[in-house]
């Protein structure tokens, strides 16, 4: 591991101490320290008013009970987080994660890459996060909907159009956000659509949101290969995870000339080696609630379904040029990155928040792998929710084609935002720089000019 300059290890290690047994949110801090230590030396200024301990400690964590009843009539306990990280750039942005793995750490992590994510879209929202540890799998449908009434129940108070607009993430996706906006619009007996984004189309939703995350990150991954004189068409492209990120990812590389050749699910690894029939993947995944293995056993003998497999070993067998991490965090170690570069990889973006493990990232830089970090390949998804905002305070809707054409350009204005921060570094090509550096002086500049709060 690279040692942080003393410029700001003290204040890294002071959150250490004061946020123990939070890995990934140390994690993610050490990585935006790396980065923004070039920036404190460039410009002393932003060691002013201790703005990098301000950004670090969230203005307000809300933990509160979940208690619902299951279908057979017991009363569950989950615990429900929202973390308001940031709010110098606009109200408070960012989704909801409901999986049992959530803790608080991982909400403050994600928190903490919203508030970089965020601002690097240009657009005017600040950076927040929240979530259940309750797991959707298995769960009935009208579990699923108590849970959600629950849940904003006591979520309802702490949010509002110009407060907190939470948004989907892992587990929670139109249906979730339904019974959220339903449940919030009793309790408050106003029709506020600009509480919630995600939402459907007939009741304030916006075309291409479903779809934004993983075409925005397809998007950067097209710049990205661009500005090295490449491009995805006639491209080999790994994909790992299967839920809305990934299946979107997916479309459009094969809308752009790329071969999806493999994806996964908790469960295990698809490979199709002349390519993924990516219609049927959507159909399976998002009309029938199927798994990889539903969607393997529809296509038959052009498919190869692998149990408890790993999506990067893949890479082992057949040549890969591009690789799209869109499941969860550190999902993709140094081994898998080495079996990546041995395979001839060109570009990795991230669609999943920190997907690569520090370690991984090392591993690409150093052989000179085009890497978007998620901060930056990822952000389509919120800023298509900031175009759903706008729709919803204009009470306008806006066509598919012009909605897709704003995210395609708020893509191509991050990649070249991190690209020129890069270069003005001294460091060209070096997405993660570029990404941290920009994402943090455009927060600390608003936070300088609204004083010490
Ligand atoms: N959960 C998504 C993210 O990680 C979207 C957040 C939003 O739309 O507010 O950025």
């Amino acid at each position: 591991m690279t040692q942080l300059s003393p410029l700001v290890r003290p204040i890294f290690e002071n959150n250490l101490r004061r946020n123990s047994g939070e890995p990934e949110f140390h994690q993610a801090m050490r990585e935006v320290f790396e980065s923004v230590s070039l920036a404190i030396e460039k410009h002393p200024h932003y060691a002013d008013n201790s703005i990098l301990e301000r950004i670090c400690e969230p203005e307000r964590q809300i933990i509160f009970r979940v208690p619902w009843v299951d279908d057979a009539g017991r009363t569950q306990i989950n615990r429900g987080f929202r973390v308001q990280f940031n709010s110098a750039l606009g109200p408070y942005k960012g989704g909801l994660r409901f999986h049992p793995s959530v803790t608080l750490g991982t909400i403050k992590f994600l928190g903490f890459e919203q508030i970089f994510k965020n601002s690097l879209t240009g657009m005017p929202i600040g950076g927040a996060k929240g979530g259940s540890d309750f797991d959707p799998k298995g769960k009935s449908n009208a579990e699923i909907m108590r849970f959600c009434q629950s849940f904003m129940t006591e979520l309802a108070g702490h949010i509002g159009q110009y407060t907190d607009v939470p948004a989907g993430d892992i587990g929670v996706g139109q249906r979730e956000i339904g019974y959220l906006f339903g449940q919030y619009k009793r309790i408050t007996n106003s029709y506020e659509s600009g509480v919630l984004t995600g939402k459907g189309l007939t009741w304030g939703g916006s075309l291409v949101r479903t779809e934004a995350t993983g075409f925005g990150t397809v998007f950067f991954a097209e710049e990205m290969l661009r500005s090295a004189g490449k491009g995805l068409e006639g491209k080999k492209v790994i994909v790992s995870g299967s839920g809305n990120v990934a299946l979107f990812a997916m479309e459009k590389v094969a809308q752009l000339g790329g071969t999806v050749v493999a994806c996964s699910d908790s469960s295990g690894v698809v490979y199709d080696s002349e390519g993924l029939d990516i219609e049927l993947l959507i159909h399976t995944k998002n009309e029938q609630r199927g798994r990889l293995s539903d969607y393997a056993r529809a296509r038959g003998s052009r498919s190869e379904y692998r149990d408890a497999a790993r999506v990067w070993d893949i890479a082992a067998e057949t040549r890969v040029d591009v690789a799209l991490p869109c499941a969860t965090q550190n999902e993709l170690m140094a081994d898998d990155a080495r079996t990546l570069i041995r395979s001839g990889v060109i570009a990795v973006a991230e669609g999943a928040n920190m997907p690569s493990t520090p370690d991984a990232i090392r591993q690409f830089r150093q052989a000179g792998v085009l890497f978007a970090p998620g901060k930056a390949a990822n952000a389509g998804g919120v800023a298509t929710s900031a175009l759903e905002m706008q729709q919803n305070a204009s009470r306008d809707s806006w066509t598919f084609e012009h909605t897709e054409e704003r995210l395609a350009l708020i893509m191509r204005s991050i990649h070249d935002r991190c690209a020129e921060t890069a270069e003005e570094y001294g460091r060209p090509g070096d997405y993660v720089l570029g990404a941290n550096i920009a994402g943090f002086t455009r927060v600390a500049d608003a936070m300088i000019a609204l004083g010490v709060i």
